[in-house]
């Protein structure tokens, strides 16, 4: 779990006086291309290519160095690794994350922290909430992974189920006291989990449980966390964490999806009326060598091949075989949308990958296209 002290580790790293190598790795073991440890060949070939733009830095070939040992021994476990590497403090910074982020690796004053700050400030925090007539749990699932906070279990009267004869004349009594005990328990649960979800900073919540208790907690919650309601689930109980983490996960993607969406249908309206949005590698890259990109938007998993100048650091379209710039050879580039979005991320933009019905827009026209500045 990825907590706020990590960022303020990261933080105090950002701030560290010398240089740092941060690196974001990509080591998804569904993705079959980083099986077998294939990942630490793309790291190795990342650094190299980082090492060629600073040449003779003895400090970044020390730090690579302890870098690539640190990842010989990592057990792949998330999909996402970030490394912030502090040669000289002799600090480092680990974290496996289980969301994807861009891959890449950045050497400079300060970690670099940006595509890890934007996770944090992009993803919704989601609360879920599962609940019956005696017990209530509450969970939180931020970044790919999953927290229980409470296990609230009221101190509720049994409701009478087989009831023997002499029994039989206080049943109504009992169901009434029973039902009452109920609507306390829920509203008790209403306070704590709206005094838990405040603090823990929810933006989205999700109800689950028994149907009946749960729409009517649905129904008794205080109105700034109904406005964060997304729905109401019939997710049992008893159900595990890797339940909870697989159902929130769905909520989750149809609302990215419906985001993403909502950016493709953006980019394409100014594409089409020539405004402030290009598609297509060509244009992509022209507008990336002039620094006018604020966001890199592309289908995800997509590999498109390339070419860089190692002289001047500008990318190209892999038809180039010299630098229209400086009219040095240039390096064939097999995975020229990492290195795209690292540029991008170096200038200060921002990267956007899309997945599902964003990713069927967006191929209409480009498997990738970019937002500029205005
Ligand atoms: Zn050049």
């Amino acid at each position: 779990m990825i907590r706020h002290r990590d960022v303020e580790q990261l933080q105090q790293l950002s701030q560290a006086p010398g240089k740092t190598l941060t690196v974001y790795l990509d080591v998804d073991q569904t993705n079959v291309a980083n099986r077998k440890r294939q990942f630490e060949t793309r790291l190795k070939d990342l650094l190299r290519q980082l090492r060629a733009a600073h040449e003779d830095n003895e400090e970044l070939a020390t730090t690579a160095a302890e870098v690539e040992e640190i990842i010989r021994r990592l057990e792949p476990t998330g999909k996402t690794l970030v490394i912030a590497r502090h040669s000289q403090l002799g600090v480092t910074f680990r974290k496996l994350l289980k969301i994807t982020l861009p891959p890449g690796v950045h050497w400079g004053n300060g970690a670099f922290m940006r595509p890890l700050i934007e996770a944090f400030d992009e993803h919704e925090r989601f609360g879920i909430v599962l609940v019956d007539s005696k017990r209530a749990r509450l969970f939180t699932v931020f970044l790919g992974e999953i927290e229980e906070h409470k296990d609230l279990t009221a101190n509720i009267p049994p409701r009478p189920d087989a009831p023997s004869q002499d029994k039989q004349r206080s049943q109504p009594r009992m169901e009434r006291r029973h039902d009452e005990s109920v609507t306390g328990h829920l509203k008790i649960v209403a306070g704590e989990i709206g005094r838990l979800l405040d603090q823990l900073e929810i933006d989205r919540l999700i109800i689950g449980g028994a149907v009946g208790p749960a729409s009517e907690l649905a129904r008794i919650l205080p109105k700034r966390l109904r406005a964060k309601l997304v729905e109401v689930q019939p997710i049992p109980v008893t159900a595990t964490a890797e339940d909870i983490l697989a159902r929130t996960a769905e909520v989750q993607t149809r609302l990215e999806r419906a985001e993403e969406l909502e950016i493709i249908r953006e980019l394409l309206r100014e594409v089409r009326k020539g405004g402030r949005a290009v598609a297509g590698l060509s244009a992509v890259l022209d507008n990336l060598n002039e620094g006018r990109i604020w966001k890199l938007v592309y289908v995800q998993g997509l590999v498109v091949e390339g070419a860089a100048c190692e002289a001047c650091s500008m990318l190209f379209d892999p038809a180039n075989e010299r630098c229209p710039i400086c009219g040095q050879p240039l390096e064939r580039e097999p995975r020229m949308i990492d290195r795209m979005s690292r540029a991008v991320l170096d200038q200060g933009g921002h990267v956007e990958m899309v997945d599902g019905p964003a990713a069927e827009a967006l191929r209409q026209v480009a498997e990738v296209a970019a937002l500029l500045h205005s």
